[in-house]
């Protein structure tokens, strides 16, 4: 352990954790919670209600209908954890320099230099941005994009109660939108409250630093409520202090890790979303282990920082998202939730068109995209669920127009790339599995692998000329992948790559009387003659110019 290693201690006590359900979709919530931490080798199980009571004299338990119990959970003091790493990493010849603000990152030749301080310049390959709720400010300074947001973020202290006697599991009660454990003969009750709070870190003194932010009863009173609600004993115990801090937030609620698009060298590790002291080993490990090796050791997707682009990153949107995020983060983990606040950030040329066919949208990169059509406004509830939504018919009716008729999908969100230069073919046929040289009139559809044979991404090409291609990706994907094409460039190689994205809607026509249709609006040759499958070429569509593809 990093205790034994260091003998600096690090406050690990090992005191499990409890998690509660009041409602049926809560307790499929923490089910699942239980068997993924089971797939990782943690020992989570469900428990009776009165089996929880056991474990949490103290709390109200008739409203309860489940449990899960984690005994392999407990806690650590976070600054006897930063010391102990202090003092691990000193001991392998790492040098710390305390009140030494960062003042810009010197670049030469796209990769990192140094690191500019208010002491003078220290020369290095790496950097990583662990600056919490300054990151932003950090990778401004780059250029790059770290879309997190500070928020506050609250929990009290209770004076002593007598009935506070063992060590207790901390207790997850997040329909309440509490955390509960012992501290110090009383309780420490901590919340993620339904409306967060963004803060202004402008508004912070400059030398800001293991501060607290001003108190805000009227804010905290409900979940005041909710605590009494569920440990009634509160109701006559006082409160000996109540803290509010800063903590960052970003859009999706998941942290920002790895390098950064923008500038080789430049590492993100920050945007923790209230959970760094829980996760800060692994996502510490994981980053060590992406700096040495060029990649991290499992797919770490989910919090790559090439998940989002510039549009998400700016201060208006994050500073309206940021609460939202805080806010959900211990709601109910429904299949296809969708944000309320930022959206409509990216929206395709036909979205008011759909708006008016009805369209409800979902977002992903920023973009708007249709989830289902509702002309006739039918009921659609429950929209979040674990069972069956209330949409599924409306959806229904979309794929039997698809296997039965024809439809017109607006998928102008795809990402698009043009690779461009003497060496693009050379290059492309290097990073895709399939064979690119038959792309002149032929349209590719490839995986670009990595070293491991696992994806990078999933996508199709197209040659408009010697050396330019057409690459129509993921909507999700085209960061990574012009990242992934311009990191593995050999010095000697030319080949730019320009995201055309928002250049080009994209209309796929699908269903057995596509034909029919396209015949109605165009005047080419649709036959399997005339336009065999996997090719494309240019086409008139009323009086427009369009690549076509067929697929
Ligand atoms: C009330 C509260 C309760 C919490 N409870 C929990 C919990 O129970 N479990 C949990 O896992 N997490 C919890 N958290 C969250 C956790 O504390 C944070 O996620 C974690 O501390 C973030 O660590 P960090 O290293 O990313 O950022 P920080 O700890 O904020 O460190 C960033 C550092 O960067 C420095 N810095 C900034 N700008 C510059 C610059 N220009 N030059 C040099 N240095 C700079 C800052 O001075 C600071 O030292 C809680 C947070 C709060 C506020």
């Amino acid at each position: 352990s990093l205790e034994a290693e260091t003998g600096q201690a690090t406050g690990w006590k090992q005191t499990g954790s409890l998690s509660i359900a009041t409602n049926p979709d809560r307790l499929t919530h923490i089910r699942r919670q239980a068997s993924l931490s089971q797939a990782f080798g943690i020992g989570a199980e469900e428990i009776s209600v009165s089996n929880a009571a056991e474990k949490w004299p103290l709390m109200r338990s008739d409203d309860l209908i489940g449990a899960v119990y984690s005994p392999s959970d407990g806690r650590v003091s976070p600054s006897d954890i930063c010391a102990a790493l202090i003092k691990g990493a000193k001991s392998q010849g790492l040098k710390v320099f305390e009140d030494t603000p960062v003042t810009g990152i010197r670049t030469e030749n796209g990769r990192v230099a140094a690191v500019q301080t208010a002491q003078g310049e220290i020369s290095c390959e790496t950097v990583v941005n662990c600056a919490g709720i300054w990151g932003r400010s950090i990778a401004t300074m780059v250029g790059a994009v770290a879309p997190l947001h500070a928020c506050e973020h609250f929990y009290l202290l209770t004076e002593l109660m007598d009935s506070v006697t063992a060590p207790l599991p901390t207790l997850s009660d997040h329909d309440g939108h509490l955390y509960l454990r012992d501290e110090g003969g009383g309780l420490l009750i901590g919340c993620f409250e339904p409306q967060g709070k963004a803060l202004d870190i402008e508004t912070l003194p400059e030398d800001f630093a293991f501060d607290l932010l001003p108190e805000d009863w009227d804010h905290i009173e409900p979940i005041l409520a909710n605590a009494m609600h569920r440990i009634p004993e509160l109701e006559q115990t006082g409160v000996k202090m109540l803290l509010n801090g800063p903590e960052s937030f970003t859009p999706d609620d998941r942290f920002l890790l790895g390098e950064s698009p923008e500038l080789r060298g430049f590492f993100l590790g920050c945007g923790m979303c209230s959970v760094g002291i829980a996760t800060g080993g692994g996502a510490g490990r994981a980053l060590a282990e992406w700096i040495i090796d060029g990649e991290p050791s499992m797919d770490l997707w989910p919090v790559d920082i090439r998940r989002f682009v510039p549009a998400q990153n700016t201060l208006r949107t994050l500073r309206e998202r940021s609460p939202e995020t805080l806010a959900l983060h211990y709601a109910v983990s429904f299949p296809g939730r969708q944000h309320q606040t930022a959206r409509n950030l990216r929206l395709s040329p036909l979205h008011s068109r759909l708006e008016n066919a009805g369209a409800e949208f979902a977002e992903r990169m920023g973009w708007e995209r249709p989830r289902w059509f509702n002309p006739e406004n039918k009921p659609t509830a429950p929209e979040l669920s674990f069972e069956k939504p209330g949409w599924h018919s409306l959806h229904a009716e979309e794929h039997r127009a698809a296997r039965e008729a024809v439809v017109l999908f607006d998928q102008s969100t795809f990402g698009k790339l043009l690779v461009q230069g003497r060496d693009a073919e050379s290059v492309l046929q290097r990073l895709c599995a399939n064979d690119i040289s038959k792309a002149d009139r032929r349209v590719v559809y490839t995986a670009m692998l990595n070293k491991h044979g696992g994806y990078e991404s999933d996508l199709t090409l197209m040659r408009l000329d010697a050396d330019s291609f057409l690459l129509v990706t993921g909507t999700g994907q085209p960061v990574r992948d012009k990242d992934w094409i311009r990191r593995n460039l050999n010095p000697d190689e030319f080949v730019t790559v320009t995201d055309v994205t928002g250049s080009y809607a994209v209309i796929s026509i699908a269903g057995p009387n596509s034909r029919k249709l396209l015949s109605r609006v165009s005047l080419d040759d649709f036959s399997n003659y005339g336009f065999p499958y996997y090719t494309h070429r240019t086409i008139e569509v009323g009086p427009a110019m369009v690549r076509a593809a067929r697929l």
